[in-house]
């Protein structure tokens, strides 16, 4: 550590150059040798002196070739570490031979792996709901930028359970647990792979349509309430669970609020309206 510290000052911002400067003097000790003696004793050998400046610039051509070619899964070892440290996938990670080479690229395939695991483990408990294990309200924002980046025409749907509370206050909070995680893999089973679903908040879902017309999603959301309306298998002693359903067009990730509000309006409207119904503003 020392003498890597001492000799900074040669390249300080280039550790492949000091240790290629380094090489390079160690190769010319016997020119330097050799020219030093003969100056000494007054006896020049041209010949010998040539042959063994010759073989000194090969010398040193391959050497610093090879130096250059085995420094470079550090440099690529680096690399990859300030990727990881900045939350980048590293894709192929090269291995290593049983050496302080390998070593290090096994520890930087190690850190890869779990720096990864970590970042999943973090974005799941921040964007999933812990009981219906579909997105929470911050997963659905996320993924709903992403999807409605250049789309223009996707139809936001508010879902809420009809008279929630009383099945809480007859059956117990565990029933209507159970009707929350069935009624959240019904609604993810009823969907396109690109549709969102999550969980807004206690008995509320929200679905994300991309590139649906209102009148298709109006069909979507009111087939998904029939069958749900029909269904006697969420939980609740052979008993259906009905749902309400406001539905608003999405012009733009910025306009999503809007968006919400209008959502909102429309399943006031199919609440006071009866419930159990599918409702848009203006229909
Ligand atoms: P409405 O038809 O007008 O929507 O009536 P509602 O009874 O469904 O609505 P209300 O807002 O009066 O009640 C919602 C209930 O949802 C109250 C709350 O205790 C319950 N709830 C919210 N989160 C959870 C949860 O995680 N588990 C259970 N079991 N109940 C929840
Ligand atoms: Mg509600
Ligand atoms: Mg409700």
């Amino acid at each position: 550590m020392r003498f890597y510290q001492a000799t900074t000052f040669l390249f300080p911002r280039s550790y492949e150059r000091r240790i290629l400067f380094v090489c390079f003097g160690a190769v010319h000790v016997p020119l330097i040798a050799c020219v030093a003696f003969q100056a000494a004793t007054g006896h020049w050998h041209l010949g010998t002196l040539l042959t063994l400046l010759v073989a000194t610039l090969v010398g040193t051509g391959l050497g610093l070739a090879a130096i250059h070619a085995l420094l470079a899964p550090i440099g690529q070892a680096t690399m990859m570490l300030q990727s990881i440290q900045m939350g980048e996938r590293v894709a192929v990670i090269p291995q290593g031979a049983d050496d302080l080479v390998g070593r290090l690229l096994n520890g930087v395939t190690t850190a890869a792996h779990e720096t990864a695991a970590r970042i999943e483990r973090l974005v799941d408990a921040a964007e999933r709901d812990p009981l219906t294990g579909i997105r929470n309200r911050r997963g659905f924002l996320d993924s709903a930028k992403q999807v409605l980046r250049g789309r223009s025409n996707a139809v936001l749907a508010l879902i809420d359970i009809d008279h929630f509370k009383r099945i809480n206050d007859d059956l117990g909070h565990a029933v209507g647990d159970v009707v929350l995680k069935s009624l959240a893999r019904r609604i993810e089973d009823h969907l396109r792979r690109s549709d969102i679903a999550a969980r807004w908040g206690g008995e509320e879902f929200a679905v994300l349509l991309p590139d649906t017309t209102l009148d298709e999603a109006r069909l979507v959301m009111e087939r998904l309430r029939a069958t749900v309306a029909l269904d006697t298998g969420l939980g609740v002693q052979d008993r259906a669970v009905t749902f309400s359903c406001g539905l608003a067009p999405v012009r733009d990730f910025s306009l999503l609020q809007d968006a919400t509000r209008q959502a909102d309006e429309a399943l006031y409207a199919a609440k006071h309206g009866g419930r159990n119904r599918v409702h848009v503003l203006g229909f």
